[in-house]
């Protein structure tokens, strides 16, 4: 099973034709709410991907809480490891997307500032029973680095998305089979290509950075794909040329998928080459939970 310590928000998207100016006030043309936040996203995309699966996350005690909970249960997750909180407001991320599709993001942790080391030593018995522990940079760095330091104690494999790039201790990087990383995410731990940046030279970064900077090491590569590599293991996956209307949410869809395929007792070349078909299934559909695909579709495109 996969144990996701993760952040939960509720976005809300207003569709603008420009962004307000400071002081101004404007109508917009469209407005979406939809569950987010980086771990929820990811236990999503893990279950959809075949994965018994547990978020551990924390909302407020208010409407968005609700929402988000009934949202998950509509996936089909399990919500007992999400609590509510009395003194915070549920995670949120206030979106704004203009005529050309650039956006604004504001977000407030709310709630997910409860997600602390104490939860890590209170939920020990979970993570020595799980396959994986899986978390993002969304998480605080305290609470990160005991989930690496549980996950060594118990034997239990341990998955870092450092999105965003937070300081993280090296010991705690260290921990991560796989560190999974985008490009500018890779840069910020000291993973850089030789040469220009292409899909091969990010391929050697990872293998230089497998023993040195964590376990295993995965890093994204947008529409070339992604690189993988692990002591024995190395991978190079392009991406399936498809027309994407919506990369929203891709890189949180990859890591589940990856997630889930590891617990399975996928190796990690193999995990790589079903978080790249997932991940370009994910972009052709709108939204991003809802965007995500299930296990068949992901075996399907393997395939193809
Ligand atoms: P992030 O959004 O976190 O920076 P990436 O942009 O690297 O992440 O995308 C994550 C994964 O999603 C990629 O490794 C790839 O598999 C898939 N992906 C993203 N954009 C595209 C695209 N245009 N076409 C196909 N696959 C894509």
């Amino acid at each position: 099973s996969v144990v996701v310590f993760g952040s939960l928000n509720v976005d809300s998207t207003s569709y603008v034709d420009r962004f307000p100016l400071p002081g101004e006030t404007l109508a917009s043309t469209g407005f979406a709410t939809a569950l987010g936040g980086k771990g929820t996203n990811q236990a999503v995309a893990a279950h959809r991907s075949g994965a018994a699966v547990r978020l551990v996350a924390r909302v407020g005690a208010d409407a968005s809480g609700d929402f988000a909970l009934a949202e998950l249960a509509r996936h089909g997750l399990d919500v007992a490891s999400i609590a509510a909180v009395p003194d915070a407001p549920t995670g949120v991320a206030q979106i704004t997307v203009d005529a050309s599709g650039e956006n604004t993001i504001v977000i407030t942790a709310g709630a997910n500032a409860a997600l602390t080391p104490e939860l890590v030593v209170e939920r020990h018995d979970d993570i020595a029973a799980a396959d994986l522990v899986l978390t993002q940079g969304e998480v605080p760095a305290p609470t990160i680095e005991r989930l690496a330091a549980a996950c060594a104690r118990f034997g239990t494999r341990f998955v870092l998305n450092l999105a965003p790039p937070i300081d993280v201790s090296r010991g705690a990087l260290a921990e991560c089979d796989p560190l999974v990383v985008n490009e500018h995410e890779a840069r910020s731990v000291g993973i850089a290509p030789e040469g220009a940046g292409s899909a091969d030279d990010w391929w050697g970064a990872a293998e230089a950075a497998v023993g040195r900077v964590a376990r295993s090491v995965v890093v994204t590569l947008g529409a070339e794909g992604a690189v993988g590599a692990a002591p024995g293991v190395s991978v190079a996956c392009a991406a399936p040329e498809v027309d994407a209307v919506d990369t929203t949410g891709a890189g949180d869809g990859f890591t589940g998928t990856l997630a889930a395929f590891l617990a399975g007792g996928a190796e990690l070349d193999e995990a790589v080459v079903a978080a790249v078909a997932a991940g370009g299934l994910a972009v052709q559909r709108r939204g991003t939970t809802d965007s995500y695909a299930s296990r068949d579709e992901i075996l399907q495109a393997m395939e193809d």
